[in-house]
């Protein structure tokens, strides 16, 4: 198949390049991210190759479909940003990667929980100033505290099994559909708001979906612990980012660990270290000593890369060959599991 690989860097390209040896598909492979603008680079391909901050919505869509793409196939889990509706009404078959490593974030998520709450980022900075003072480090154990996990799927499942077992932390979820294995460890389902009422750390692992936009607000911080301590590696905008930075200004937050934002499609994955950024929300952030920011990498991992290659192409085989498509995004099904 000829497929269009937008927003591609040097890893993509790397394991593209390496899995496509089984399959020997037409790669091209384009910096530009894909949008209105950049649609028509697609033109002499079948499909286009995306990632989470690509525009896909029913615009784009038509775009693509006008220059004879028949296939959209996402090198990644999450699908907020495709118009599913728009894609079915125009023929084109969206594919993902539902599942390639969900250790690779689980595991990411806990190493931003210790950071921040040990404040080993700011412990490495002095240290290399030859700083080795120990005030303002003092952290807290995690070994008996409350955690609130919401969405408890593949990633959060991990997530909340790590905490309970490894650190033997009180853990309690919330999700549209509890999980018996996890509730057989002692895992309480409870409902989200009385969540967010008692979970000293909460750790966000839900798709953004209508329901769970902004799923952190004034209201919900307002109602949270002190010192509440807030993980988000699901996506930027289950999180209100002003409420987020009214929470630590009133210093009812503890600390903040995000590998999302909301608006990250102006920021992440570019190197901005010469320009202005605009974002004042972002940059007013990035000033408390108790906020960790990574740049969306908690999916980084070799295996998952190798995986998502993998699994991205075989897709892309299955549609050139006619077979049926196991990781195609059907939006009625989609519809009903939510
Ligand atoms: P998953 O589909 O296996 O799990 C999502 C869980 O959320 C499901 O159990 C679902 O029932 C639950 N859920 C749905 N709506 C909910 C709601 N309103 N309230 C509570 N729970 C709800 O997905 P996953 O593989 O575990 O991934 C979780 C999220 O992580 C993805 O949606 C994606 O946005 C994000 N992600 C981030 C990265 C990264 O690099 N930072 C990488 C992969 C995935």
């Amino acid at each position: 198949m000829r497929v269009a690989v937008f927003n591609t860097k040097a890893y993509d390209r790397q394991f593209l390049t390496h899995a496509n040896q089984t399959f020997a598909h037409k790669l091209t492979f384009l910096e530009p991210r894909l949008e209105l603008t950049t649609a028509p680079l697609a033109k002499g391909h079948d499909a286009v190759c995306v990632f989470v901050n690509d525009v896909v919505d029913a615009a784009v869509l038509t775009a693509l479909s006008d220059v004879g793409i028949r296939v959209v196939a996402l090198r990644c889990a999450g699908f907020n940003n495709v118009d599913l509706a728009a894609a079915e009404r125009l023929g084109i078959d969206v594919v993902r990667v539902p599942a390639y490593s969900p250790h690779a974030v689980a595991e990411f998520t806990i190493g931003l929980l210790l950071a921040v709450d040990r404040k080993i980022p700011r412990a490495w900075t002095r240290v290399r100033d030859n700083n080795f003072a120990l005030d303002g480090l003092i952290g807290r154990n995690l070994h008996g505290r409350s955690v609130g996990v919401i969405g408890t799927g593949k990633i959060g499942a991990l997530v909340a099994r790590t905490l309970k077992l490894g650190f033997g932390c009180d853990v309690m979820a919330s999700d549209v559909e509890p999980d018996p294995a996890l509730e057989a460890l002692g895992v309480r389902y409870v409902d989200r708001e009385m969540l967010l009422r008692e979970a000293e750390i909460v750790t966000l692992h839900c798709p953004l979906t209508p329901d769970t936009r902004h799923l952190i607000d004034a209201p919900a911080i307002a109602s949270a612990r002190d010192g509440v301590v807030i993980v988000n590696t699901s996506r930027g905008a289950l999180i209100d980012t002003a409420a987020l930075i009214g929470g630590l200004k009133s210093r009812k937050i503890g600390a903040v660990a995000l590998d999302v934002y909301e608006q990250e499609a102006d920021l992440f994955f570019e190197d901005l270290s010469g320009e202005i950024i605009s974002d004042d929300l972002f940059q007013r952030l990035l000033t408390f000593p108790n906020v960790l920011v990574t740049g969306h990498q908690a999916f980084l991992t070799e295996e998952a890369l190798e995986a998502i290659a993998m699994t991205t192409l075989s897709s892309l085989a299955d549609a050139e060959a006619g077979l049926p498509l196991v990781n195609r995004l059907d939006p009625r099904f989609i519809a009903i599991s939510r």
